[in-house]
């Protein structure tokens, strides 16, 4: 069976399914139509679902034989945010928004399912498909640590996002780190409240907030190696109520992310904290720093970004296979922690489609061609995985 001519056929039905998913877009541990949906077109192919994590769906593919295990994974959440877009398939539901493109990787996901459960009997294993609530707030650790080793245990695991950052027609893959860790920080500096006229009888927080903000910028250019990708950003600062009041207190939020693993002697984080701390005290101020970690990096196995690498020459040509990655989360990490993986970025940025706006702006959309790369890819991904492996 040729992929990419039963793909071809399947067009109109991925382009209906993603409109579908996106004029009735659910926040996460929300998606309660969502899986409905997944669910009821998972059924239809024959396929038992399991729900998971309340609105998670899972459901098992065995080929002609049980092993290996291919874990696809899809992630169903949408956006707090109105859209500005205006077609007739934009957001039927206030202020929340597929602004990420979870509903393309969806509607892939789903044709992926329908097309290799054509090719079950030359299928040598097994496929787990994933559909995971709650992408964009993480919050799915102990369902993905269930849905990956139980039932049946998964070998390997593989994802996608359609991205654009990058040209329709182009896949982004890479070996090692992919997306960026992240950590979250709350940083809480306080001082002696007083007169502007008389600093000297205060402790002013603000110039030791202004202090922090650079400080710590040397954090990753001069104690992390510069061939670490880290950039520390501040993304709230709040303090004050008047010109001429020194305030008692600022707060400081931002993000701490990296492109890699944190080492003993390479840790941002451990390095933002004692530096913070540092810089508050040389100006008398005391300071407390709130610190959670919400994702660490998604990092590509080598065999597997190989295995997708190949496939992703065969469908785009090879000089449109880029390596790529991203300062952008991904909680497809808690797969990647646990068994060899590969997340790959769909390009399906195109003027003509008004798709090159950023991933969470109002106005985000996709190149609807770029649909079926993503279920070529999965497809034929699979495919090489258990040629491989088995
Ligand atoms: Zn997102
Ligand atoms: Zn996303």
């Amino acid at each position: 069976m040729n992929i990419r001519d039963t793909v071809t056929a399947y067009t109109e039905e991925l382009i209906t399914l993603r409109r579908d998913f996106h004029a009735y877009p659910e926040l996460g541990f929300q998606e309660f139509r969502t899986a409905e949906v997944v669910e009821q077109y998972l059924q239809a192919l024959g396929l038992e679902t399991v729900r998971c994590a309340g609105t998670g769906v899972t459901a098992v593919l065995e080929g002609r034989r049980p092993s290996p295990v291919l874990l696809l994974r899809a992630d169903m959440d949408a956006l707090p945010l109105q859209e500005e877009n205006t077609f007739s398939y934009a957001s039927k539901h206030h202020g929340v928004m597929h602004a990420c493109g979870h509903d393309a990787h969806m509607a892939m996901m789903l044709v992926t399912a329908k097309i290799l459960c054509q090719m079950r009997e030359s299928m040598e294993g097994t496929v787990k498909f994933v559909f995971q609530p709650n992408e964009e707030i993480a919050g799915a650790e102990a369902m993905i640590e269930q849905v990956v080793l139980e039932r049946p245990r998964a070998d390997a695991a593989m994802g996608l996002h359609i991205w654009t950052p990058l040209p329709s027609g182009s896949i982004g893959i890479k070996a090692g780190a992919v997306t960026a860790s992240m950590d979250v920080f709350s940083v809480r500096i306080t001082g002696k409240g007083g007169h502007t006229g008389y600093p000297e009888s205060a402790v002013d927080p603000v110039i030791a907030a202004a202090d922090v903000v650079q400080s710590v910028q040397r954090i990753q250019t001069r104690l992390i190696s510069p061939m670490k990708s880290t950039v520390i950003m501040f993304g709230k600062i709040q303090g004050g109520t008047k010109n001429n009041i020194i305030p008692d207190e600022v707060v400081l939020e931002g993000t701490i992310r990296y492109l890699y693993a944190a080492s003993p002697d390479q840790n941002p984080t451990e390095q933002f904290r004692s530096l913070v701390s540092k810089v508050c005290s040389l100006h008398r101020c005391s300071c407390s720093v709130h610190i959670e970690h919400e994702n660490d990096a998604v990092v590509n196995s080598s065999m597997m970004a190989s295995l997708a690498n190949d496939a992703a020459k065969e469908i785009v040509g090879e000089d449109q296979v880029v390596e790529h990655a991203s300062m952008a989360c991904e909680d497809f990490s808690a797969f990647a922690d646990r068994v060899p993986s590969v997340f790959a970025f769909i390009g399906t940025a195109r003027e003509e489609a008004h798709s090159t706006y950023p991933h969470h702006n109002p106005r985000f959309t996709i190149d609807e061609q770029t649909l079926s790369t993503g279920v070529e890819f999965l497809v034929s991904g699979a495919l090489k995985f258990f040629q491989r492996n088995s």
